[in-house]
């Protein structure tokens, strides 16, 4: 039987780190300081200069750097936050979560990223925060949406989960957040996020937040959670992010690869598959291409063992939870078609020309 081929194969991305990872989690365990601590500060320092950002707070996952960001911007009940129709479901369950209302905006469908040419329709006197998101680590329109975030007076929070290592990413805005989530191209062994800030004031905050709000202990400033991150998870972290950079490389190198096999398998000229071509800087946590027989297609390549993804099938306005909203269907049209289109195909550093070679020529059978 021919091998199966995963969306994402950590156990290749393991097995030259193995010992490394083991080490670490060793003299992790030997401290006896699993939350916070040198581990943790460690791998901030390394993230801030990775990114070239000031300060950076690690947290408990990517969906809590979140959280905490809307939080420390002080986001709560009749502000609007306004995002992308078109993402993972975090980035409007934060908005929620504090009685605050998500405000969708369509995507751009070249890129899947927040049409900035409909941002500005989108902003009442309620619109408190921006939160663009750079969607399957493609950046989105940063100048042009820090410009209409300027005009408007609003404050950007970036959600930067999938984008770690392109440029600029999580550094454009008032926060930057990033997911340290098992499938990110920097991942944890658990969970695990970050919040980073140019702002030494939004550190603090962030910093008081992610620990109850209290800055000494059992004094509680203000009403935060429980955000830290544990040091088990940095050890691991401070250990991938070294092979970071080759990892990201790689990813760029298999897609341009993809590209390639698409374009001679005479796919993309048949009009039966589209390859969307990167406009702006891309770190490829996902290769997405979109076809509207995507169904039968993934079907196909689950016949021959090959794993694809949806992301995602459901528009961020029509999700159940959000209908006391009131949007309907044809309210988002490119996201909806996105949505129906788009398939991932397997995307990781260690993805070998064969593999490759089997997606495509599947496909185009
Ligand atoms: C993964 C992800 C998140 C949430 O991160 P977690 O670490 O899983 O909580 C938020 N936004 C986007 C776009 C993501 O991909």
């Amino acid at each position: 039987m021919v091998p199966k081929i995963p969306l994402i194969d950590l156990e290749a991305q393991l097995a030259p780190i193995r010992d490394e990872i083991l080490e670490a989690i060793t003299r992790c365990v030997d401290s006896r300081n699993y939350i916070l601590g040198e581990e943790v500060t460690r791998f901030e320092d390394a993230i801030a200069t990775h990114c070239g950002v000031e300060h950076a707070v690690g947290a408990s996952s990517g969906t809590d750097a979140l959280l905490m960001s809307l939080m420390a911007l002080g986001v709560g009940r009749g502000d609007e936050v306004v995002t992308t129709a078109y993402s993972f479901f975090a980035t409007a369950g934060v908005v929620s979560r504090l009685g605050a209302t998500p405000v969708f905006v369509d995507i751009d469908p070249s890129t899947f990223n927040i049409d900035p040419a409909r941002i500005a329709e989108a902003i009442t006197g309620r619109a408190k925060v921006l939160v663009p998101v750079h969607l399957f680590g493609q950046l989105a329109e940063m100048q042009t949406i820090t410009d209409i975030a300027d005009q408007h007076g609003l404050v950007m929070v970036e959600d930067a989960a999938q984008a770690i290592g392109a440029e600029g990413a999580g550094g454009f805005g008032a926060i930057g957040c990033f997911s340290f989530y098992p499938s990110k191209n920097l991942s944890a062994m658990g969970e695990g996020g970050m919040a980073l800030t140019h702002d030494e004031e939004l550190a603090r905050a962030l910093r008081r937040l992610r620990n109850h709000g209290a800055e000494t202990t059992y004094l509680h400033d203000v009403v935060g959670g429980n955000f830290r991150m544990d040091a088990v998870q940095a050890a691991v972290l401070n250990v991938k992010l070294r092979y970071l950079d080759d990892w990201t490389r790689a990813r760029r190198q298999k897609a341009r690869r993809y590209d390639e096999l698409f374009r001679e398998s005479g796919l993309v000229e048949s009009g039966r598959f589209e390859i969307p071509t990167p406009v702006r800087d891309h770190v490829y946590h996902q290769y997405v291409i979109r076809s509207e027989q995507r169904d039968a297609a993934r079907a196909r390549l689950a016949k021959e063992g090959i794993a694809s993804g949806i992301y995602y099938p459901v528009p961020l306005p029509l999700q159940p939870c959000f209908s006391h909203l009131g949007y309907g269907p044809g309210d988002f049209p490119e996201s909806e078609r996105a949505a129906r289109e788009t398939l991932a195909l397997p995307m990781f550093p260690e993805l070998t020309e064969d593999q490759q070679q089997r997606i495509v020529s599947t496909l185009a059978r």
